[in-house]
């Protein structure tokens, strides 16, 4: 059973692991940091003020840290999917009735959605009714929005390997244009997906 409360799964330590300091945005009084710059306090042996770290980072775990189905392989660092619990009120309004939603946030390019263990955790979750919010230094797409349902890990692994390369080349910082080419793509694949569920339907 997937535990559903926000508290610290015991046992489970950071360890070697820097990313949300280096990939998150914070938006904090006490600290404000832009997406995939490492903090100013990140230093070679890990947080620099660890004791006097601000709140917004006591507070922080990451899924790995909270969701007990994820195995250690998860940990951010080895993984390459940076994982965060969304509640139903930061949700878009379609999904708000799920009990809460995963934003995976790749850093680990495509071999980090292609993994055997990713693919297969994602098609369980989305089994569950489980919104995936899916972003690689990117606007997010909702995974399930994207897959047919019920799709078994082979059909899964063929969307993601369409998907992540548009993820990809819709990153922040790229080329405007191309930006807008492929998130308009990734629009006629969720509007596609979408006609053909209804169709199944
Ligand atoms: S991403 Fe998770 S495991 Fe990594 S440092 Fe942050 S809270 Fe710890
Ligand atoms: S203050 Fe420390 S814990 Fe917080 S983001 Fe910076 S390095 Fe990480």
């Amino acid at each position: 059973m997937i535990r559903l409360d926000k508290s610290l799964l015991s046992g489970r330590q950071c360890g070697p692991c820097t990313a949300c300091c280096i990939d998150l945005k914070i938006a904090d009084p006490e600290l404000k940091k832009a997406a995939r710059v490492p903090c100013p306090h990140l230093g070679a042996k890990g947080c620099g003020i660890y004791d006097k770290r601000p709140g917004v980072c006591r507070e922080f775990l990451c899924g790995w840290r909270l969701f007990d189905d994820m195995t250690d392989d998860w940990r951010p660092d080895l993984s390459g999917v940076l994982v965060m619990r969304r509640a139903p009120s930061e949700m878009p309004a379609a999904w708000k009735a799920a009990p809460y939603g995963m934003h995976m946030v790749i850093l680990g390019g495509e071999a980090a959605v292609l993994r055997p263990a990713f693919i297969a955790y994602a098609a369980r979750t989305m089994a569950r009714g489980i919104p995936i919010f899916l972003s690689a230094a990117s606007p997010y797409i909702v995974l399930n929005d994207h897959v047919p349902p019920g799709a078994d890990t082979a059909v899964l692994k063929t969307r993601l390997a369409e998907l992540y390369p548009m993820l990809h080349a819709a990153r922040f910082g790229q080329n405007l244009w191309q930006r807008i080419r492929f998130l308009y793509r990734l629009q006629i694949d969720r509007g596609y997906q979408k006609y053909h569920m209804k169709s199944a339907g």
